[in-house]
């Protein structure tokens, strides 16, 4: 399967250094190794438009829970949280490659908190705006593909909607994409919707959502007006995208609850825990200062403390915040959503993840949404982490199998792929994925990491003013 969509045929596929060489009949020749895949699909590999590995690749760059989902290249940077300098990043990665390629964006965050250090909670002034704009520019110069926000969290949730345009066009000056996580993804997602379109058409932006989802009750079964204001959008010319993970909770900081930020008002915490289905919907999964919370919901917690769920979450938030994972989605929304050609898979998990989607989340789209409930062919769910994200970042030579395309390529069997992981046991590997190489090397054999490193490091190439060209590799 050649990640177009196309249907799936059969062939020798050859690979020569770190390319495909030749697709079709013909004999291996006599020094070459040949691996027998009768049975096996051969797919590009798995492009992760959405990857918080950036810290765990510094640790771990093997990737192991990455490789095993057939996950070849990551972009990280996501969410308006990314490393920097982005040149120093890149470096410390180029010094010492991962077994995954990797690209980055921009976070908005982090230049905002760059800039206006911890005086955050307020909209930036003309002087701090133009800093911004500087230091935007300079993470685009030195090889992001583009600006990421995460306007439901504490930093970029304090900017305007001016802010984030002005931003967005400097990234757009190079040929970046505007990726947001945006403003609500609850009651008011369509509110924020609306201002992530508007910024795509004011700053002439590509727009990408990440992790689309409609998350608290009063907008379960919305995802078909969802997918006719973006089409509209389409058909006005803004150019529009999306991600989805396969599961039916998030997992984020405690405080994205709330989205009044009133973490002290008993009535607005009351409120967010009932917008998402309830307390026993909110599983800890970190928490500093209690770490006895960790692995229980907000509801057998205040149970066992003779509290209130209000109550546990504002001593949780004063004594300095949680990870969750709340299970505030409806897989009626998610089936919707994954229907549409340009709704792509991407994990926003990551190394280390306590959540299953760091160690589940491309298996899971083929055994689940694939081969058990038939929503989509196989073909064209490779599309969606192959051919459809490589386009979407410009990468040229990636997201295909074609003569010439770096020999990123997977193989897996699809009768027995599957996703283990679980929220109480979310680093359980999958089966199925069998084979993953990166850059003509094997990383991934028979279900055990072979310890190659042969990642690289991804960049857009530049040019001054206009769309991207062809991307280059350095
Ligand atoms: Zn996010």
């Amino acid at each position: 399967m050649d990640g177009s969509g196309r249907r799936r045929f059969r062939a020798n596929v050859r690979i020569s250094g770190d390319r495909i060489a030749r697709i079709g009949r013909f004999a291996p020749g006599p020094d070459e190794r040949v691996l027998r895949a009768s049975g096996l699909v051969l797919a590009p590999g798995f492009i992760d438009l959405h990857n918080h590995s950036d810290r765990g690749l510094e640790a771990e760059p093997t990737a192991i829970s990455q490789i095993a989902q057939g996950i070849t290249t990551i972009a990280l940077g996501l969410d308006g949280s990314s490393p920097w300098p982005i040149a120093d990043y890149l470096q410390r990665r180029r010094e010492r490659p991962a077994a995954v390629n990797i690209l980055l964006f921009v976070g908005h965050a982090t230049v905002r908190q760059l800039v206006m250090g911890r005086e955050t909670n307020r909209p930036a002034s003309e002087r701090e705006l133009t800093e911004m704009e500087r230091l935007v520019e300079q993470g685009m110069r030195e090889g992001a593909f583009g600006l990421s926000t995460g306007l439901e969290y504490d930093v970029g949730y304090w900017s305007t909607t001016e802010e984030i345009i002005a931003l967005a066009r400097v990234a757009a000056r190079h040929g970046g994409l505007y990726v947001s996580h945006i403003r609500d993804e609850g009651n008011r997602m369509l509110e924020a919707l609306e201002e992530a379109l508007r910024i795509g058409r004011e700053a002439n932006v590509p727009v990408h959502i990440s992790h689309i989802k409609l998350a608290t009750a009063s907008v379960w079964g919305k995802a078909r007006e969802v997918v006719a204001r973006i089409e509209r959008a389409r058909q006005a010319g803004i150019d529009v995208t999306a991600d989805a993970y396969p599961y039916e909770a998030w997992a984020s900081t405690i405080t994205v609850l709330v989205p009044s930020r009133r973490h002290d008002d008993p009535a607005a915490v009351a409120q967010g825990l009932e917008d998402v289905g309830g307390a026993d919907r909110i599983l800890i999964t970190t928490c500093p200062a209690r770490p006895e919370y960790e692995g229980k919901t907000l509801r057998e917690i205040a149970r066992e403390r003779g509290m209130t769920p209000v109550q546990v979450y504002m001593e949780i938030v004063r004594e300095g915040g949680a990870g969750v994972v709340c299970r505030s989605m409806q897989e009626a929304d998610l089936r919707v959503l994954y229907r549409q050609p340009w709704v792509m898979v991407a994990s926003d998990g990551g190394i280390g993840m306590r959540h299953p989607r760091g160690a589940g989340a491309f298996p899971r789209v083929l055994a689940r949404y694939v081969r058990e409930q038939r929503l989509l062919t196989l073909e064209e769910a490779i599309r969606k982490m192959t051919g459809l994200p490589a386009a979407r970042l410009g990468l040229k030579d990636r997201g295909l199998i074609r003569e010439g395309f770096a020999a990123d390529l997977v193989l897996f069997d699809p009768r027995r792929v599957q996703d283990r992981s679980t929220f109480r046991e979310p680093h359980l590997r999958p089966v199925g994925i069998e084979y993953v190489f990166v850059n003509g090397r094997l990383v991934w054999e028979r279900g055990r990491p072979t310890g190659e490193h042969p990642g690289r490091i991804l960049t857009p190439l530049e040019r001054p003013i206009g769309k991207r060209e062809k991307p280059s590799e350095r």
